[in-house]
């Protein structure tokens, strides 16, 4: 259970891991992303106001010389040997008929600018202005830079313009071209209209986005970045910034697997990082979980076996480290004395008479088998009290029990410490006399009959028994034998007339 918890726990950090560094990711992706479209905006902006300057510096020569063609056309070389800004510079009379194009492949001087619709730089007459995407004479999409050119008199006088192409090649899409990130992500610029003036993709130059979210918040003149989610693909990071100086607006375009590209590389060295905590903490739980299981399986053992004594010394010394198992070690120990007293207990009332508390017939069996081990010889005395059905009959069978119990003890008075007296049941008495010769046997039991005769019991009187004597190994290969003699010879003192004894 505790690997199960650990490994859910370590599922659920790289869960979480994952979730982190996934919001992480978007949000520096979506920082970085901002920070990339106004890096382009600036640049850009710094592209066309230096190109501007370099057209209000020609379009000041031009007016300070008096608009003399030749001056217009020198100052129009001069300023295509300086910068490579432009694809074309054109000189436009108030008009907008071309007076001057450098070089003049492109645009034919004497045509109207109305054929390319760029009436607006005529309109600005009083700053440098800037097209939108617009068509020029080739049918290629481009858009010219103006600044106006006054008369010595302050009159309008037309403007020097510069084209700079959008299609085909020109110095600012040379720059942009060289600022895109080779992992899908890509930018483009949109002209003061919301038409495409730069992208990679050439062919969508003169496109109208005016339409799109991006671009109309870029054209407000606001900044930021948003997340596009298209149908196709996990979406994209789109952020925009303005181009304030011809109130344009760069878009960046930033795929979101690419912005989580390594997430999953990050997961892995927080996996691995995690790892070797992670494995001692695995061999801490092993090692703890059988460091917990000993005693327990230790004890189980032992419990299996109640009944072996050697298991009780056993208990005692498992070590039971923690206060559950130990209280389990204390209730098996306090059983197993339990158990084992009133095995003890049963064993003994097993063997014993209730009525006399001499051994029965099974304790005598055990007593046997104890004395073949030890006795050399063993004396077999065998009594039976005479008439006693009568004395029954007579004085009932309390009275009779007396008598059994009140004999009992004049045997065991009579008996030494290691003798052993037992009543077989009914009223019949066996002595075992350990190490002693038949003729002894026959003295003890002598004694034994003239102190019963003698005696005299409580309402009945006097009693008499008759008894049979045998000696192991003299009569019998075994005491069972000579206990089968002293019971022969025992019938012959009854046969004899009863109070008598008689030797096997
Ligand atoms: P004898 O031995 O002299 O031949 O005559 P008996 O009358 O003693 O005959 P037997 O030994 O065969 O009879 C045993 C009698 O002992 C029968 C029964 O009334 C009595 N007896 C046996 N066990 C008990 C006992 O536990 N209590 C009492 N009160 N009497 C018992
Ligand atoms: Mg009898
Ligand atoms: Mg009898």
């Amino acid at each position: 259970m505790c690997l199960f918890f650990v490994i859910v726990a370590v599922g659920n950090s790289l869960h979480a891991a994952y979730r982190v560094q996934h919001g992480l990711l978007l949000q520096h992706s979506a920082d970085t992303n901002r920070d990339y479209a106004g890096r382009l905006a600036q640049l850009a902006d710094s592209f066309l106001r230096k190109s501007a300057q370099a057209i209000e510096a020609a379009a000041l020569d031009v007016a300070e010389s008096g608009l003399d063609p030749a001056v217009i056309r020198k100052e129009l070389d001069q300023l295509a040997s300086i910068t490579d800004a432009f694809n074309t510079i054109i000189a436009v009379d108030s008009s907008g008929k071309i007076t001057a194009a450098r070089p003049e492949s492109e645009f034919s001087v004497g045509a109207g600018l109305q054929a390319f619709q760029a009436r607006q730089l005529l309109d600005a007459k009083e700053a440098t202005a800037i097209s939108g995407a617009l068509k020029g004479p080739g049918g290629q999409w481009l858009s010219i830079i103006a600044h106006p050119i006054f008369s010595p008199h302050g009159s309008y006088a037309g403007f020097v313009g510069g084209a700079v192409h959008l299609q085909g090649s020109s110095a600012l899409q040379n720059a942009l071209d060289q600022l895109h990130y080779q992992d899908g992500s890509y930018f483009y610029i949109v002209d003061e209209k919301g038409t495409i003036a730069y992208h990679p993709n050439q062919r969508l130059i003169g496109l109208s986005l005016k339409d799109t979210q991006p671009v109309q918040m870029v054209l407000r003149g606001q900044a930021g970045t948003q997340r596009v989610d298209d149908t196709d693909s996990h979406g994209q990071l789109v952020s925009y910034a303005p181009i304030s100086f011809a109130n344009w607006g760069v878009v960046t375009h930033r795929p979101i697997e690419v912005a989580l590209s390594n997430i999953a590389e990050l997961l892995l060295k927080t996996f691995y990082y995690s790892l070797p905590l992670l494995g001692i903490s695995l061999l801490a739980i092993w090692w703890l979980s059988r460091f917990i299981a000993f005693p327990l399986r230790e004890l189980a053992e032992v419990a299996a076996n109640m009944d072996d004594r050697a298991n009780f010394s056993r208990i005692c010394f498992i070590k039971s480290w923690y206060v559950e198992a130990a209280m389990i070690q204390k209730a098996l120990m306090h059983s197993f004395s339990a158990v084992s007293s009133r095995i003890r207990k049963l064993r003994v009332d097993g063997s014993t008479d209730p009525l006399t508390g001499l051994i029965n017939r099974r304790g005598l069996d055990i007593a046997i088998d104890k004395l073949t081990r030890t006795a050399q010889t063993v004396a077999v005395v065998m009594i039976d009290l005479d008439y006693f059905k009568a004395v029954n009959d007579k004085f009932g069978h309390a009275v009779g029990d007396e008598v059994l119990k009140a004999i009992s003890v004049l045997i065991m008075a009579e008996a030494r410490r290691e003798d052993v007296v037992a009543r077989m049941g009914g009223e019949e008495f066996v002595i075992l006399l350990p190490e002693t010769d038949i003729e002894a046997a026959m003295r003890f039991a002598e004694r034994l009959q003239s102190t019963i005769e003698r005696a005299s019991f409580d309402n009945v009187g006097r009693v008499t028994i008759s008894l049979g004597v045998a000696c192991y190994p003299t009569h019998g290969d075994d005491i069972h034998e000579s206990l089968v003699r002293a019971d022969a010879a025992l019938y012959r003192a009854k046969a004899a007339g009863r109070n008598c004894l008689r030797m096997a």
